[in-house]
């Protein structure tokens, strides 16, 4: 492609936005292409960015340099802007049980793991002050790590429009898949205009995708609460226990969740299940001492891949047909990575790690 054609991002969650400053950052033209809705699974997004994560307490892969990545790129969106999108912040993760302890224990063996760790309760009645027990309930133990954070997925998402739209090159709209036509000679063409390139950043619509359908996604649908639990005013950690966190926002407000539905009604993508919404409130109630008052539901889907791939690269029939997706439950910290490595790949010719190209897993 050549530097002066623009490029059309369909698309403005965590994937599209990242990838329209890492254009912006290169001086490559571009408009990005959004259908602006009210909900979407980045915008309700905690956009937690956790190091040790999941039942088999692993740490993130590539975590340290992922997140330095995703730090600085924050940073330069935050003096474009002028406004503060990312946010450190330390993050206590419970035990189950005693396996998940003892497993921890020997994750602690890694080094790269444990440098991320600040404190642990081995459950040994030793008081490391993990925890206040009069906010939470600590049954086995757990850990305190830092090197996290939280980006602002609202603002950043808000911010980053606002900026684009500005210089001209944010617009309200629908990319209908099959309104866009690859032209041998010519470029991509939709509506009247000619590009160099079209990059799909649709998230799990893209599971309907005229170009793109035979990609195995497996998404899921989840739901994020936004609560009151004035008892925790003044606790500033997100507190993580058996697939629930809490996320206190200083005056007592707090986010909490997630639900996991892999099986969903794709014709309802903002519906939560009414059962993994009382489980989710079964949990929260079993760790927050004195409960939470719930205020408001947020539900969208977000993207997977299968066996959590994230994606980018081109279509294996169209070099100026990009794709990037995938992000799953880890938007916020991947996807400045992806984003400037789709754009390296894309202006540059450098070759895409095997792992997330496109076109060597189909
Ligand atoms: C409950 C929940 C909690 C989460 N918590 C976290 C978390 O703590 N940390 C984290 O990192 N991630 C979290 N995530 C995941 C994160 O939200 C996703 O990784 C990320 O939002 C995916 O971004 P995306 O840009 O790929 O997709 P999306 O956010 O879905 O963005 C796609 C965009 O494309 C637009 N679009 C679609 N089709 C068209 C079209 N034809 N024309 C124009 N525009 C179109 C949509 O309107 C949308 O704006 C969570 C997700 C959920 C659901």
């Amino acid at each position: 492609m050549r530097a002066e054609e623009r490029v059309l991002i369909v698309g403005q969650g965590l994937a599209g936005t990242a990838l329209a400053w890492r254009l912006w950052e290169r001086g490559v033209p571009f408009v990005v292409v959004d259908r602006d809705e009210a909900v979407t699974c980045s915008k309700i997004a905690a956009g937690l960015v956790t190091p040790i994560t999941g039942m088999r307490l692993n740490l993130n892969w590539r975590f340290e340099s992922q997140r330095d990545e995703a730090v600085a790129f924050y940073e330069g969106v935050e003096q474009r802007v002028g406004e503060r999108v990312y946010f450190p912040l330390k993050q206590v993760r419970l035990f189950r049980d005693e396996a998940a302890r003892a497993l921890f224990r020997r994750r602690m063996e890694d080094p790269v793991l444990a440098r991320q760790v600040v404190r642990v309760d081995w459950g040994d009645g030793a008081d490391v002050g993990l925890l206040d027990e009069r906010q939470f309930c600590v049954r086995h133990g757990g850990f305190e790590q830092s090197g996290g954070g939280y980006l602002d997925a609202e603002v950043y998402l808000r911010a980053s429009r606002r900026f684009f739209e500005e210089r001209g090159c944010w617009r309200m709209g629908e990319v209908r898949g099959d309104a866009v036509v690859d032209e041998v000679g010519v470029g991509v063409r939709w509506e009247g205009e000619v590009f160099g390139a079209v990059i799909f950043c649709q998230g799990w619509e893209a599971v309907r995708h005229p170009w793109f359908d035979w990609v195995p996604f497996q998404s899921a649908r989840g739901s994020i609460i936004q609560a009151r639990a004035s008892q925790l005013a003044g606790e500033e950690r997100v507190v993580n226990s058996s697939g629930c966190w809490v996320l206190p926002r200083g005056d007592g407000e707090v986010r909490l969740g997630p639900t996991y539905e892999p099986e969903f009604d794709a014709r309802f993508p903002h519906e939560g299940s009414p059962e993994k919404l009382a489980r989710l409130r079964e949990r929260v109630d079993g760790l927050v001492v004195g409960g939470v008052e719930w205020l408001q539901v947020q539900t969208a889907v977000r993207p997977i891949v299968k066996r959590a791939k994230l994606l980018v690269g081109r279509h294996p029939a169209h070099e100026r047909v990009g794709f990037f997706n995938g992000l799953g439950s880890k938007g916020a910290l991947r996807a400045p990575w992806a984003a400037r490595h789709l754009v390296e790949h894309w202006m540059d010719g450098k070759e895409l790690e095997v792992e997330v190209d496109l076109r060597h897993n189909l």
